[in-house]
């Protein structure tokens, strides 16, 4: 059967030539960075060299870039370690209501340490409005973390307006990029970012490798204690594999982003009005231009999201609901409550996630599949009953 995998922001197939220029790594190059004889030289200089691609990818300097395990590690980094080295300064964090878990938990462990967080709320299309964030703002905010743009449902952040109120108010301004990094332009002196997630896995790199740049200045008490890996603030032996792998996806993501992202604009385009035209009852999620390239997010009404994508699933179809579901709890998406939708239609969500092999012929495979499938689960379905019933009597 056809398999095609739809979830790419849930991660993505490791590109060939990550897994080539990480091969010599994991076999005769094996040496510790930190040792002196040739063998770690050589991991040294590899490490360097991979820091640097890396770092010129959002126009960071060499030294702003620490290696970590991935984008969770450099939520968690940027939140608890400057909160703990600006608390002297102030003890109030602003982030938003849409975040990745990586931040909102790791805002509430921090609330339970004695900060204080507030959540600007987002428009319906889920924006970050700079009002919101200017009436979240207080004397004592020392950071404001805003992700550059949604990981559910596709919706880019005005980041650098929201920098800049950040800034007005002398706080630090960190980004969760990792849905952006790779995918959008991105120059964190011109869009003046602070602090900046991005991870490997979700850019055709390996898993368990990314950064946290952190821009010259910002002050950081040490993440993980131990050797002096990582400028002393980030110890252990480094993965200098997986951050190879990582330093050749970026340096083809950025080659290719251009015209990928344009290829996608399309894709997605057409996925979305095929949707619309074709399914009644459907709602698109995010918004329509400020959007990542490869999102496409909707609802459909009298439906339940696990069935649709357990048929899915049985056509060949990787895709995600846009419900926390799967992880079991039943409770719908926090962003898709975040931008109004009732929970009723917010546990009927799809999201799909296209990447640089889906072709057009994918797509229309599986908005066929889903058009079935929506048809069955509602043929199933007492809500549509009902609603079908109550337009009858309307008429
Ligand atoms: C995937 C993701 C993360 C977590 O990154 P890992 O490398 O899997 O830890 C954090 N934030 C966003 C927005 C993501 O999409």
């Amino acid at each position: 059967m056809k398999q095609i995998y739809l979830d790419n922001a849930a991660t993505t197939q490791m590109r060939p030539e990550a897994l080539e220029a990480m091969m010599p790594h994991l076999t005769e190059a094996y040496g510790n960075a930190s040792s002196i004889y040739p063998l770690g030289e050589e991991a040294a200089a590899t490490l360097a060299e991979a820091r640097r691609t890396v770092a010129q990818a959002i126009n960071a300097d060499d030294r702003e870039v620490y290696f970590t395990s991935g984008g969770s590690e450099s939520d968690n980094w940027a939140l608890i370690a400057t909160a703990e080295a600006y608390e002297s300064k102030g003890r109030h964090i602003v982030t938003s209501a849409i975040e990745h878990h990586a931040i909102l938990h790791t805002a509430e462990y921090l609330e339970k340490r004695g900060f204080e967080i507030t959540y600007v709320p987002v428009d319906e299309f889920g924006i970050v409005s700079p009002a919101a964030l200017e009436a979240a703002m207080r004397p004592d905010t020392i950071l404001v973390s805003i992700m550059f743009a949604n990981n559910e449902i596709g919706t880019v952040e005005p980041l650098a307006e929201l920098a800049k109120i950040a800034h007005a108010h002398g706080a630090l301004f960190h980004t969760d990029a990792v849905q952006a990094f790779g995918h959008l332009p991105i120059d964190v002196k011109e869009m003046g970012i602070d602090m900046l997630s991005a991870s490997a896995h979700k850019i055709y790199g390996p898993k368990g490798t990314g950064l946290l740049y952190m821009r010259k200045g910002v002050r950081s008490k040490a993440f993980i204690h131990g050797g002096q890996q990582e400028r002393g603030l980030r110890a252990g032996t480094e993965n200098v594999a997986g951050i190879v792998g990582f330093a050749k996806a970026t340096e083809l993501a950025l080659a290719e982003q251009a015209e990928e992202a344009a290829r996608l604009c399309e894709l997605r385009d057409y996925a979305i009005e095929r949707i619309e035209r074709e399914i009644p009852h459907s709602r698109l999620n995010g918004h329509r231009r400020e959007r990542l390239p490869n999102n496409v997010n909707f609802s459909f009404e009298f439906i339940e999201g696990e069935g649709m994508l357990l048929q899915l699933a049985f056509k060949g179809v990787s895709a995600s609901s846009g419900s926390a579901c799967t992880s079991g709890s039943l409770d719908p998406s926090h962003v898709l409550l975040a931008i109004g939708l009732p929970h009723e239609i917010a546990h009927g969500s799809l999201r799909l996630t296209l990447g640089r092999d889906t072709t057009r012929e994918d797509v229309d495979y599986t908005i066929d599949a889903l058009k079935g499938t929506i048809e069955n689960l509602r043929a199933m379905s007492p809500l549509y009953e009902d609603f079908l019933k109550d337009q009858k009597k309307a008429s």
